[in-house]
């Protein structure tokens, strides 16, 4: 229990320092953030062992024991998880805590079949609202200000995280949630919304609508900050709702095993994404030989929770891809900056034997200013080939009955595509909002290939 307790000093006295209204946990000493992390390590893996009987077993089946972890490099001695696991210990075999510390429960879909689940405790719920509020606070939002969360609500945590994260700075949150997009935008301007949090290929929706509504968000709006995040999203969308819009386009990088949206964000030298690892430990390793690799070298992201109980989890592969910078960012924060996600490693696609990462379609989407970044790339075979077609949304207002010009329009957005890829793909447009969303999320890949 006094373990138990030491985990917990830094909420929330810490997140309001006097010289900066944030977390001064953000600005670290380097040596002390490293001992507390080992600190962390240890009562976290000794706590796993004792209480989750699959990682008890891979620790046995490896020799290891939780006093081999002398390190933080010792990480490496550690079994991985993965969400193969969640889903085979569905709904809770990964529980840490005893049930009556469990408070709420998450899941996420993923891709297929069973869902995982994610039992959180009270000091999981605070520890996650911690990284959500220090987002906020970096990104420059005070208390006083009009945060609307048009993140999805419920089993999804995009909306409660930004909810409890908003809440905790003293924002003004209006949740509306996904969806009823003519109220959002009419809310937004009644209320005086500061902040909106929502999927990047969301707000672009909310963006359509302000057009057809004749709603300038310069001119009639509060609007000055986007926090987005739940999915890759370009640079090239950022710039394009930045000019579009004149808001600041923030990225808040998070995920249900680990906590949800706050576990990462970008401050404003936008070299990538600072993540809290006084709570989540990250590694990049190589995702074939599944060796660490050093910072600065481009694998997958490995998080390691030190400061959940709910539950614990070691080495979880994200199967997102990025790598750890090694230079210290002008802001200060000590602590380690990752490059934005631009794909997840099983996001990769072998087109024709191409490489084609989702985030190339999108760049060339958006050099065609009647669709929308709104796309899904769908994959089948016949004996012979690979047919290889990218459904796209057209906006509202370049949405035609014209043969002639859809036709022209088409032929621009293939010309996009080819440009970037170099390969010839099937465009078919779609009516606006006809992408079927989870979350906000529009699922990007269709892969009906025989493997
Ligand atoms: P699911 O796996 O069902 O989508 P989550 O809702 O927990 O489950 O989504 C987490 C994933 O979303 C991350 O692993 C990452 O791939 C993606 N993601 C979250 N935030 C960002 C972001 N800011 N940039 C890019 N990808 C993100
Ligand atoms: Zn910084």
């Amino acid at each position: 229990m006094e373990l138990l307790n030491s985990l917990y000093p830094v909420l929330p006295q810490d997140v309001n320092c006097p010289t900066h209204p944030v977390s001064a946990m953000d600005y670290m000493p380097v040596e002390q953030l490293r001992a507390l992390q080992l600190h962390r390590l240890k009562w976290t893996v000794e706590y796993a062992f004792e209480r989750v009987p699959l990682f008890r077993k891979r620790c046995d089946e490896r020799g290891v024991r939780p006093e081999h972890i002398k390190t933080l490099a010792d990480i490496k001695l550690l079994p991985f998880s993965k969400k193969i696991d969640l889903r085979d210990e569905y709904p809770m075999g990964l529980r840490g805590a005893p049930m009556d510390e469990i408070v709420r429960f998450h899941c996420s879909s993923g891709t297929t079949g069973k869902p995982i689940c994610i039992p959180n405790t009270l000091g999981d719920v605070a520890v996650w609202q911690n990284g959500a509020m220090r987002c906020l606070a970096m990104y420059g939002i005070r208390a006083g200000d009009v945060l609307q969360v048009s993140y999805g609500y419920g089993l999804f945590t995009g909306g409660l995280g930004l909810h409890y994260g908003g809440e905790g700075m003293g924002c003004a949150v209006l949740p509306t949630g996904g969806g009823n997009t003519e109220r959002q935008v009419m809310l937004m301007r009644d209320l005086g919304v500061n902040a909106i949090a929502c999927t990047p290929s969301y707000f672009l929706r909310i963006m359509d609508e302000a057009r057809r509504q004749g709603v300038d968000f310069r001119r009639d709006t509060k609007l000055r900050h986007g926090i987005f995040g739940a999915e890759p999203w370009t640079t090239e969308m950022r710039d394009t709702i930045e000019r579009e819009t004149g808001i600041v386009a923030h990225d808040i990088y998070g995920l249900t095993e680990i906590a949800g949206p706050g576990v990462a964000g970008d401050c404003q030298h936008r070299t990538g994404l600072h993540i809290w690892e006084d709570h989540f430990y990250p590694e990049i390793i190589d995702p074939e030989t599944l060796e660490p690799l050093p910072d600065g070298e481009v694998g997958e992201l490995v998080f390691t929770t030190i400061s959940r109980t709910g539950t614990p989890m070691i080495r979880y592969r994200t199967r997102d891809l990025t790598r750890l910078h090694t230079e210290k960012c002008a802001c200060g924060r000590t602590m380690r900056v990752m490059d934005r996600i631009s794909a997840r490693s099983d996001d990769m696609l072998i087109i024709h034997g191409v490489n084609v990462f989702p985030g190339q379609i999108e760049a060339g989407l958006l050099r065609v200013p009647e669709v929308a970044p709104h796309y899904q790339i769908i994959l089948s075979s016949t004996d012979t080939l690979d047919l290889f077609e990218i459904k796209v949304e057209v906006n509202a207002d370049a949405f035609s009955d014209s043969v002639r010009k859809m036709e022209d329009l088409r032929k621009r957005v293939f010309d996009a595509v080819k440009s970037i890829i170099g390969l010839s793909a099937k465009i078919i447009l779609v009516e606006p909002g006809s992408l079927p969303r989870s979350e906000g999320k529009i699922k990007r890949v269709i892969d009906n290939r025989r493997k």
